[in-house]
């Protein structure tokens, strides 16, 4: 695998590119098997497979979490390495942002429901770093996980309106064998809130189950008391919205999904299943 810590060498090693398809995977790193999924899925459709490490500090909005965020690169360089990836973009922060830049993008209010509610600004920093790394690599596609939904949509919403050639594919949640989705964050978890954090995945798939019998009002009741109920979940929401608007369910919805975000003691959690 070739490792690119500048641009300059990323522009470099593709000016000499010829008919071969660029998959990219972007990543903040501390990988597992979510992340090598999709280094997997861009290897069946490209020739080519590029992965970036970079822990973009824009998208942080605590910055303690920034700071502990984990960086065993090492370990990150041997996973790549093993899945056949061709090249790692692991760049600095200076070499990616000036001291005093500025970005901004309107995307709607796309970027306030949810995860922007709790996580001001948080969507702006990851179109900026997004934007960036799609104009240093210059992907023909790009894959991103399902885990972060609502990522994806604005993502889309951002190549979208700046006319980007790159086609974006959603790839779905890789989760450990008892349902908890595969995340750097769960380093962090102690074993008593690695237990509890399975209510997450167990209420997202009881919606599931449910989601014929019960109304959307109940559904939600109910899924709002199973996290309240859980001892060491502090629940931030629990959202059941149109797949496509991430806006309330109406007659014309035609995919539903369930989102959720909850601190499991010091560790803050998301999940999201497809409902139908
Ligand atoms: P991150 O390093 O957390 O920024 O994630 C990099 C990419 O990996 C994003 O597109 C995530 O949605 C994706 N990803 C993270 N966790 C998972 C997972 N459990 N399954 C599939 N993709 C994931």
């Amino acid at each position: 695998m070739k490792i690119f810590t500048t641009r300059q060498e990323v522009a470099q090693y593709f000016t000499y590119k010829t008919g071969k398809t660029t998959g990219f995977v972007p990543t903040m790193g501390a990988l597992h098997n979510g992340h090598i999924s999709l280094i997997k899925q861009a290897q069946q459709v490209c020739t080519e497979v590029v992965c970036s490490i970079f822990v973009n500090p824009t998208q942080f909005n605590d910055p303690k979490d920034l700071e502990k965020y984990p960086r065993p690169i090492a370990a990150d360089i041997a996973m790549l390495e093993q899945a056949g990836c061709d090249i790692l973009f692991n760049p600095t922060v200076s070499e990616i942002y000036d001291d005093d830049e500025k970005w901004h993008l309107d995307i709607g209010n796309m970027e306030h429901l949810l995860e922007g509610k709790f996580r001001p600004g948080h969507y702006q920093g990851v179109m900026q770093v997004v934007n960036k790394l799609f104009n240093i690599v210059k992907p023909d596609m790009a894959f991103f996980g399902q885990k972060d939904y609502q990522q994806v949509m604005v993502i889309t919403k951002m190549v979208e309106l700046l006319n980007m050639p790159v086609k974006l594919v959603m790839c779905p949640i890789q989760r450990e064998t008892d349902g908890l989705a595969m995340s750097s964050r769960n380093v962090h978890l102690t074993a008593y809130d690695r237990e509890h954090a399975l209510i997450l995945s167990k209420t997202l798939g009881w919606i599931k189950e449910h989601f014929n019998v019960d109304s959307i009002p109940e559904l939600q009741q109910q899924a709002e008391q199973m996290l309240n109920n859980e001892p060491g979940i502090i629940p931030e929401y629990f959202e059941i919205v149109d797949g496509d608007t991430l806006k309330p369910v109406t007659a014309a919805t035609k995919k539903v999904v369930a989102l959720v975000a909850a601190r499991a003691g010091k560790t803050r959690l998301i999940d999201n299943m497809l409902i139908y």
